[in-house]
């Protein structure tokens, strides 16, 4: 997870583009260490690449307002290019390397608080088709320096997904823990259908009280009364209907006093006593 964080944060560091709007083109590149970071709305000016001095190593003349210094990798440090074209008048800065196609986080040991503006680095062949671009155009090229809305993942949305990440997969096994349990808790049911096949016959305490002392349902301990409905198990074992019934469907499927199983159907019900059913 911490790994996933870095790479994130890693991600929300380093990765910008720069389109030109008018060949509709847009070009990766990779947003310096240093100096503000690239707003959701980007950076809009005039890209040019400053005739005095194509490094940017020392001050030059504003070429126009709002404008982006396009310029090459070498001659100086990076942050001394920027510092000398925030002096320039530059709003941002774009630093190409003419000759390595590999990538860099443009970077400064020294104390960057004085950079007020962003910038950012191009590879080679980016920085070939962008330097080409603005020499074919006779006017300065229009481009908007932009966060890489694909790959940019702002801090807080990042702390939301490592946060909740770990919430969802909980809640997720406690889900599947609960659904497990219900269908386990299901099997030790009698379905009502099973339940409602089995016999039933009314109770008369006259005919009760020829044979012994008077009995009473093992589920509410309550004495049978004339006219009760008894449900008569194939164990032989007889309690109220309502409340046997209530305990097969939503309790245990097996016989509260011998716990012998109501839908085992190779059981044949036994008839009771003679007297009582
Ligand atoms: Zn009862
Ligand atoms: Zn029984």
């Amino acid at each position: 997870m911490n790994i996933l964080l870095l790479c994130l944060l890693y991600l929300s560091l380093v990765h910008a583009s720069t389109h030109v709007t008018i060949s509709n083109e847009t070009f990766h590149d990779r947003a310096a260490s240093f100096g503000p970071k690239l707003s959701s709305n980007g950076k809009i000016g005039f890209m040019i690449e400053p005739a005095q001095d194509p490094t940017g190593c020392s001050l030059v003349t504003p070429p126009s307002t709002d404008w982006i210094a396009l310029l090459s990798r070498g001659g100086c440090s990076f942050i001394t290019k920027v510092r000398y074209m925030q002096k320039s008048g530059a709003i941002a800065v774009v630093i190409g390397d003419p000759n390595n196609p590999g990538w860099i986080t443009m970077y400064s040991p020294d104390d960057t608080t004085d950079i007020m503006i962003p910038s950012v680095f191009l590879a080679r062949n980016e920085y070939r088709k962008l330097l080409h671009l603005s020499k074919l155009l006779n006017t300065p090229m229009v481009a908007i320096l932009q966060p890489d809305e694909n790959v940019t993942w702002p801090l807080i949305d990042v702390l939301i997904i490592v946060i909740v990440s770990p919430c969802l997969v909980l809640i997720l096994i406690y889900a599947s823990w609960k659904a497990r349990q219900s269908i386990l808790h299901k099997r030790e049911l009698a379905p009502i259908s099973v339940v409602s096949k089995l016999n039933i016959k009314v109770f008369d305490l006259q005919e009760q009280k020829e044979h012994e002392e008077r009995e009473s349902c093992a589920i509410c301990l309550e004495d049978y009364e004339s006219g009760n409905e008894l449900r008569l198990l194939p164990c032989n074992h007889y309690y109220h209907s309502m409340c046997v019934d209530l305990w097969l469907t939503t309790k245990k499927k097996c016989c509260p006093i011998c716990k012998m199983d109501v839908t085992n159907t190779e059981v044949t019900p036994l008839l009771l006593e003679a007297g009582i059913f």
